[in-house]
């Protein structure tokens, strides 16, 4: 852990100009609410900054406020990679591996401004000059707050920064419910409410506003549905068949792995998504209690993530994938059926 490395922030915020703050691809609302909230604080001081997303965000999300001038590096990457390359500091939010950056990899690396990481994720790269990271928090959103107080107080909680970083907390703790929102966490949420955050409207705009294609695609997902009972395990899997026959929008299948979690005795739920574009399975863990599904995407499936919420992917057929992860089960025997504590 690398615990808010103020004094670094504020040397690195003496510099001037151009400030480029870049999620991890396939932004989540973690890494875009951590990165508008702290574009909306810099943009109030001297600095001309601009979020670059290495590719698109879900439609759950473009009412964040200041959605709108975030530059996609995947549809304008002239664009993204010359204002990285002039920018005097580089924010890289919600990731530790620059792999994660996508087609903004190389020019992250080649670029020669000053390089500040803040993520919440296991086992840090070393490729930024200033690192702020902390597994023990519940979301970037949470550090990114942490970081605003120490610089200016809670006077610079404007609603817009409330609402940004009120969302990657809501949405990474999956509604408060993971181990790692702590009671900080929600008095850190308590103090956005009354920043100007709205609760309700948020939740609305996050959860309640899924288009018919995700119905549609929550329909075959549990169609598919393998339990393990003897593994604790469950497993589901969307082809790209069914994204096509359910016309599947980005984001439709957000937070369909944690439905296999809801079967009683279930400690394991991973899903597997066709991706033809990016030819991969695109696959998705998660865990209650010990059994560690960041090491097991490591291990694996060439990811990585939290001990109980983790990612990967596999270049072999969905077939070859899912039989592989079942060949798989039995090693873990032990792990995968220990009581819950
Ligand atoms: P999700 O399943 O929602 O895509 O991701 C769950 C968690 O695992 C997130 O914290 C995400 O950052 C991480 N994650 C997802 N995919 C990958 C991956 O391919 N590599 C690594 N290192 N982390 C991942
Ligand atoms: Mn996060």
């Amino acid at each position: 852990m690398i615990s808010l490395p103020i004094e670094q922030f504020k040397h690195a915020l003496k510099a001037q100009g151009k400030v480029a703050i870049v999620p991890h691809k396939n932004p989540d609302g973690d890494a875009l609410g951590s990165c508008l909230a702290l574009y909306h604080f810099l943009s109030s001081t001297n600095f001309q900054c601009r979020v670059i997303a290495p590719n698109g965000y879900p439609d759950f999300l473009n009412w964040l406020p200041g959605s709108d001038h975030i530059l996609i590096a995947e549809n304008e990457l002239q664009q993204a990679e010359h204002f990285i390359a002039e920018a005097s500091l580089i924010f890289t939010l919600d990731f530790n591996d620059l792999s994660r950056s996508g087609v903004l990899e190389n020019s992250i690396s080649m670029a020669s401004g000053v390089k500040l990481m803040i993520d919440h994720h296991i086992d840090p790269k070393a490729y930024a000059e200033v690192i702020y990271s902390d597994t023990q928090m519940s979301s970037t959103c949470e550090m990114v707050y942490e970081l605003i107080l120490a610089l200016s107080g809670k006077k610079a909680l404007t609603p817009e920064i409330s609402s940004c970083l009120y969302t990657g907390i809501l949405t990474d703790t999956g509604s408060f419910k993971y181990p790692s929102a702590s009671s900080n966490t929600l008095r850190i949420a308590a103090e956005l409410i009354d920043h100007g955050a709205d609760k309700t409207f948020i939740a609305q705009e996050l959860f309640d506003q899924g288009h018919l294609s995700r119905f549609k695609l929550m329909g075959r997902c549990i169609d598919s549905l393998e339990v393990y009972e003897q593994y604790a395990t469950t497993l589901m899997f969307i082809t790209e068949k069914d994204k096509q026959e359910c016309h599947f929008r980005k984001g439709d299948t957000e937070g369909f792995v944690n439905m296999g979690l809801q079967l009683k005795g279930i400690h394991f739920s991973a899903i597997f998504i066709e991706h033809f574009e990016d030819r991969m399975i695109k696959i998705s863990f998660r865990s209650v209690g010990d059994f560690d599904v960041n090491a097991f995407a490591r291990a694996h499936f060439n990811g990585g993530g939290h001990k109980n919420a983790a990612g990967g992917r596999s270049d072999l057929s969905l077939e070859e994938t899912l039989n592989n992860f079942k060949s798989l089960l039995p090693t873990y025997l032990t792990s995968l059926k220990k009581p819950l504590s």
